[in-house]
C-alpha cells in the first residue's frame, strides 16, 4: 500500500489521521497542489463544512489531481461534507464539485434539532449468503492488521501472506460491519441513488452510507468513534 492523503484544508482531518495512526496505516495531510504526489494512492474527503472545503479545494490547486484520482478509479473515502463533494447533486445547494457519486444529496438533512445524534446500525450490503460479517472488535479482512483477531464466515477461509497480512479472501462489497456506531453531527441524507451504488447504511428509512466502487460516502463520522471497521474497509480496497 501507498499512503493515504487526507484533505487537510477544513473540518476533521486530524480525526482520521488519528484512525489510521491506530491501524498503522501512512498517510499525508493535503493541504497545497505539491502535497498530492505519486506515494497518494487513496484519498480521504472529512467532515466539515462543503461550502468552505470546496471553495478551498479550488484556491489550492488539490481540486484537480484530487478529482483525477477519483476518475480513475482509485480508493476515495467522504464523510459527511465528504459525501457532499462527491455527490452528482445536491438537492438544496446548487454547487457541484467531484460529482462522482451516482446519488443525489440532501445537506443539513436533519434540521436543526435532529441535526446531531447517535444511532447503530449494520454497514454493507448483505446479498447473497457469501456475505462475510465483521462483529464490532473483529477485524476486516483483506486489511493488513498486525494483530488480527480471527473473524467470522468466510473470512476463516482468506489466506495470511508472509508478511502476515491477511489477503483478501471475498469481494469486500459483499463485507457486513455488524452494529456499527453511527455519529451523525449536521449531516447530509440521500435523497436519491443511481443504479451504480450500493447502500451500506440507512437509518430511519433515510441512506446514509453508500458504496460505488472504489468509492465510500458516509453521512455520518466514523473518525469520532473507535471503531475502526470502516477504515479498514477503505485501507482493503
Ligand atoms: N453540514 C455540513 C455541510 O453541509 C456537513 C456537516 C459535517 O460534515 N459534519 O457542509
Amino acid at each position: 500500500h501507498g499512503v493515504t492523503g487526507i484533505l487537510a484544508v477544513q473540518g476533521a482531518f486530524a480525526e482520521h489521521a488519528a484512525m489510521l495512526d491506530g491501524l498503522g496505516a501512512p498517510w499525508k495531510l493535503l493541504r497545497a497542489a505539491e502535497d498530492f504526489d505519486d506515494s497518494i494512492d487513496r484519498v480521504i474527503l472529512p467532515g466539515g463544512e462543503s461550502t468552505t472545503q470546496g471553495k478551498l479545494l479550488r484556491a489550492t490547486g488539490l481540486f484537480e489531481p484530487i478529482a483525477a484520482h477519483i476518475a480513475a478509479g482509485k480508493p476515495v473515502f467522504g464523510t459527511c461534507a465528504g459525501m457532499i463533494l462527491l455527490a452528482r447533486r445536491l438537492e438544496n445547494d446548487p454547487n457541484v464539485y467531484f460529482g462522482a457519486l451516482d446519488a443525489v444529496v440532501r445537506r443539513n438533512a436533519y434540521g436543526r434539532q435532529l441535526g446531531s445524534f447517535a444511532a447503530t446500525a449494520d454497514f454493507g450490503s448483505a446479498a447473497g449468503d457469501s456475505a462475510v460479517v465483521v462483529a464490532p472488535g473483529e477485524h476486516v479482512p483483506g486489511f493488513a492488521a498486525p494483530s488480527s483477531k480471527a473473524v467470522s464466515g468466510a473470512a476463516a477461509d482468506s489466506v495470511r501472506n508472509p508478511d502476515g497480512h491477511t489477503a483478501v479472501g471475498v469481494p469486500s462489497a459483499d463485507v457486513v460491519l455488524k452494529d456499527f456506531p453511527l455519529v451523525f453531527i449536521r449531516g447530509p441524507f440521500v435523497a436519491e441513488v443511481g443504479s451504480a451504488v450500493t447502500v451500506a447504511t440507512s437509518v430511519d428509512g433515510n441512506v446514509v452510507g453508500l458504496r460505488q466502487g472504489n468509492i465510500l460516502a458516509t453521512a455520518f463520522h466514523p473518525e469520532l468513534t473507535d471503531d475502526t471497521r470502516i477504515h479498514e474497509l477503505f485501507l482493503s480496497l
